[in-house]
């Protein structure tokens, strides 16, 4: 369907319907604003049913103290946003979407269904429900005049009053996050810090021995890693190791910390060595009738530890094994990524300091979390915080053009009072514009219009030149604006553009 003029000036755009996305475009529909979602793929949320292959971990009962601290350092406000929305709230979104969930022995939370479609197609039923538009196919290729789309029906520019990012990270590049938007935003004056795999698989080159344990799970063991342990499952793979349990250590190793399998993590090293000394026969005998360790465990010891020591080294091998590797699967192989718009370049809102209006949401933040349900919880946060605070953002302008002692009782503090009292000062400005033009300066009224970067001054801009007799300039202006040539007579204008800018 093609889009309608109303499409293309929506209050709101959300650029890209992952988790993130969906979740604040929702937050924008609730506010009462018109939402478009542009995402490039010709579906919505592939990277969401990917995670559903495996089950979709939504998220995590745990203490909360633990959960927050998954996030690690650098998670600028995550943290605090899953405070707000973290498990319980996710649960009953969830289930307000008819789909009920359970909880696993380690507490990771799952829909009972064990797949992430039937959840997203209640999702996109309820966002449809509300007005929201969805526009597949539609790349957006960056701010040029406007904001700027490649689609199936040509090049198209949307005029946004909000626009939300939910670009994605850059791994899993063919389900359409692919990080391409990194230099429109450098160019913009944001710091997007480079992106790096996070959860990610080991490299290794295996000798001919390993072969027959391809595709085996190790189970039973202990990872360490840059001071810190992890118990957890991994599979031998041809080309590496993969899985929850090396996933959990792979920040550690990608910031350079050296990997150590704890093969009988719940003995000390004084029964393995005096379980050693008394088992018989050849090394491999010893092992498996000791210490009981299956086949791969022992694969893995003879393949690291070559060439195997006898007596207490062997002991002292077994709980402290170091995995030899090529280092970190590539990015595109991850699950996630670590890296991307770095938090000094956003406002406790998550809009960009660089460009007022525009928020960002989701996996493109510069945050990481190991799996386990972390990552779509604080996808869906981000996406709610970026929602609220976008539809926070239209009504305290709103408000600031009648009242500007509105910005004193704003209902969402988190939206930086600075940016509305700057806009604020813009009115001003186009005000005395205004007063000029009426004085006959068109000169003066015209240069004021080009100080400002705002649709107010866009359109004053288009009026300036609908007065001069330049309707191709003004057919510009307007659509700079986000809006149609005023249809009313020059004077009507005028009076209208005096009531957009009045305080
Ligand atoms: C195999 C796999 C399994 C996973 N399992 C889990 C799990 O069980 N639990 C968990 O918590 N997490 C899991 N994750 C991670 C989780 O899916 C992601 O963290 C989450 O989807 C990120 O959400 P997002 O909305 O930020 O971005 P995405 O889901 O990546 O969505 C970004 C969207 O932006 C669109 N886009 C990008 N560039 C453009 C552009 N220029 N123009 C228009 N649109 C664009 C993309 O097409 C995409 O639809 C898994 C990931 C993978 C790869």
């Amino acid at each position: 369907m093609p889009p309608s003029p109303r499409d293309e000036t929506p209050d709101a755009l959300v650029i890209g319907a992952g988790p993130a996305g969906l979740m604040a475009a929702e937050e924008l529909a609730r506010a009462g604003r018109s939402v478009v979602i542009a995402d490039a793929m010709p579906s919505p949320a592939r990277k969401f049913l990917m995670a559903g292959k495996s089950g979709l971990n939504l998220t995590k009962v745990e203490d909360p103290d633990r959960f927050r601290a998954a996030y690690g350092e650098g998670a600028g406000p995550v943290p605090a946003l899953v405070e707000a929305f973290g498990p319980a709230e996710i649960a009953s979104w969830a289930e307000g979407l008819d789909q009920p969930l359970f909880t696993g022995s380690t507490g990771r939370v799952f829909p009972v269904a064990m797949k992430a479609s039937p959840l997203l197609r209640a999702w996109l039923a309820r966002l449809d429900k509300a007005g929201v538009i969805l526009r597949r196919r539609w790349r957006w290729t960056g701010w040029h005049e406007g904001t700027c789309f490649e689609t199936p029906e040509g090049a198209r520019t949307l005029h946004p009053h909000v626009t939300i990012l939910a670009l994605g990270g850059a791994s899993w590049r063919r389900l359409g996050s692919d990080g391409a938007w990194v230099p429109w935003l450098r160019e913009a004056g944001v710091t997007v810090h480079a992106f790096r795999p996070a959860n990610a698989g080991l490299g290794i080159d295996w000798s001919p021995h390993m072969a027959p344990h391809h595709g085996t799970p190790v189970k039973g063991v202990a990872l360490d890693a840059g001071g810190t342990r992890h118990r957890g499952e991994f599979v031998v793979s041809a080309t590496g190791l993969e899985g929850g349990g090396i996933y959990a250590v792979s920040r550690a190793v990608r910031d350079g910390a050296d990997l150590y399998l704890d093969l009988k993590p719940d003995w000390p090293v004084e029964r393995v060595e005096e379980r050693l000394a008394t088992a018989r026969g050849a090394i491999g005998n010893r092992l498996r009738k000791g210490l009981r360790l299956d086949p791969v465990a022992t694969a893995l010891l003879m393949e690291f530890g070559r060439p195997v020591p006898r007596g207490s080294g062997l002991a002292a091998l077994v709980k402290r094994l170091p995995v030899r590797h090529a280092g970190l699967a590539p990015l595109d192989a991850a699950i996630s990524s670590a890296g991307g718009v770095a938090w000094e370049s956003v406002d406790p809102s998550l809009m960009l300091r660089a460009r007022p209006g525009a928020f960002v949401a989701g996996e493109m933040l510069d945050w990481e979390a190991p799996t386990g349900g972390y990552l779509l919880t604080a996808c869906l946060a981000t996406g709610r915080h970026a929602g609220r605070a976008a539809a926070a953002y239209l009504e305290a302008q709103k408000a600031a053009r009648k009242d500007p002692r509105s910005l004193e009782q704003s209902a969402f503090p988190e939206v930086d009072p600075q940016i509305i009292t700057r806009r604020h000062a813009m009115h001003e400005t186009l005000r005395a514009a205004i007063d000029k033009l009426d004085a006959g300066d068109w000169e003066a009224a015209h240069e004021a219009s080009q100080a400002d970067p705002g649709p107010e001054a866009a359109w004053l801009h288009a009026h300036l030149h609908r007065v001069e007799g330049d309707e191709a300039n003004a057919a510009y202006w307007y659509r700079r604006a986000g809006r149609d040539p005023f249809p009313g007579t020059v004077e009507e204008e005028r009076a209208a553009l005096r009531d957009a800018v009045s305080a």
